[in-house]
């Protein structure tokens, strides 16, 4: 049962937390080419602040926590971490978003976690398309991890992709990600590219929803659900009507979801924030280190009071999406 109900009625039961803000890539729209300058590591939060944290969440009543970063898998002991974590808070659902590049090794025992859903990050399956937009990713690394994930687990996997005007908006680039995923046995998401940070954000490159779901219609698809269920994200989803197969948009920047938002943010450093868009947050890290857990607490209910009803109107934050945890 949720307890964490905001002054707008909305149930959160919902947590990203980003467990680094480091990443292996440097994908165009999401870092500078040199990275963001890393917060050093005694200012992150600990394994064993997180499981605090997720202690005191499952005792709120959320029911799902996210792991992303940066990216996750580049923290080391984040495997061994989430085993601590299924074993501390067994009804917690988990889930972790990653760009794959370090899947296969990990596969295996990523798999034995049952996962409630490993989201990949992959906007083309064109191996230069992929180096250039990741500046420098290799895509076969990544086939082979999802592939390993596949040939492990049952999960589900969804593929998400950001859509970018003129790089992978063609129907040929989106049909190719949809039987890609086909073939993985995954769901493919197509997203609203994100206005979050000024210098990376170009406004001419910006694709709507409604254009994403215009040209999946004209290639046949019919509209199947506004919804995915209580704990996701705000997707519409079209079938393919030959095939069965569900694909997934995220209108991230042109729709108002927020009258449907279940979620709160956790930065690496140990922030809460009630909104993606909101400038800051409540300190975390503070009270997790010295293990005042009715602290803890106390400054989730302040950040919950503090959540806007929309973020429409919010100063757009200047940090990158690596930062906050998308
Ligand atoms: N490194 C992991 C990954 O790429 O999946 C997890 C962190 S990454 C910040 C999480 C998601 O944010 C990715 O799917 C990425 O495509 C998305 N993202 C980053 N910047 C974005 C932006 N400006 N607009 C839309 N999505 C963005
Ligand atoms: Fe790294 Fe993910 Fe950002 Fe790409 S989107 S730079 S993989 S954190």
């Amino acid at each position: 049962m949720a307890r964490i109900v905001d002054r707008y009625g909305r149930h959160l039961t919902y947590v990203r937390i980003s467990v680094t803000d480091r990443c292996n890539f440097r994908c165009r729209y999401c870092m500078p080419p040199s990275g963001v300058s890393w917060v050093p590591h005694e200012a992150i939060l600990s394994y064993e602040e997180i499981l605090g944290l997720c202690g005191v969440l499952g005792e709120l009543g959320v029911e799902k926590v996210r792991f992303t970063g940066g990216e996750p898998l580049v923290r080391k002991g984040f495997v061994d971490f989430l085993y601590r974590l299924k074993e501390k808070h067994p009804q917690l659902q988990v889930a972790v978003t990653t760009n794959g590049s370090l899947l296969k090794k990990w596969a295996p025992r990523l798999a034995d976690l049952n996962l409630t859903a490993l989201n990949i990050s992959l906007d083309t399956i064109s191996k230069d398309k992929f180096s250039y937009i990741t500046r420098g990713g290799n895509l076969e690394e990544v086939i082979s991890g999802i592939d390993a994930f596949r040939s492990h687990s049952d999960a589900t996997i969804k593929i998400n992709a950001v859509l970018i005007k003129d790089f992978n908006d063609g129907e040929g680039e989106i049909s190719a990600l949809i039987a890609f995923a086909r073939s993985r046995r995954a769901i493919p998401r197509f997203i609203e590219f994100m206005p979050l940070d000024d210098d990376v954000w170009s406004r001419d490159r910006f694709i709507s929803a409604d254009n994403m779901i215009e040209v999946l219609r004209a290639m046949g698809y019919t509209h199947f659900s506004d919804e995915e269920g209580q704990n996701s994200g705000p997707a519409t989803y079209l079938q393919n009507p030959l095939t069965g197969q569900r694909v997934g948009i995220i209108a991230a920047v042109s729709h108002h979801f927020c009258d449907r938002c279940n979620r709160l943010r956790v930065t690496a450093m140990g922030e809460m924030r009630s909104c993606l868009f909101a400038d800051s947050g409540v300190n975390l890290k503070e009270p997790l280190s010295s293990g005042d857990l009715e602290e803890v607490c106390k400054r989730i209910m302040e950040c919950v009071a503090a959540k806007p009803q929309s973020w429409m109107g919010l100063k757009s934050s200047s940090r990158h999406m690596s930062q906050i945890g998308g």
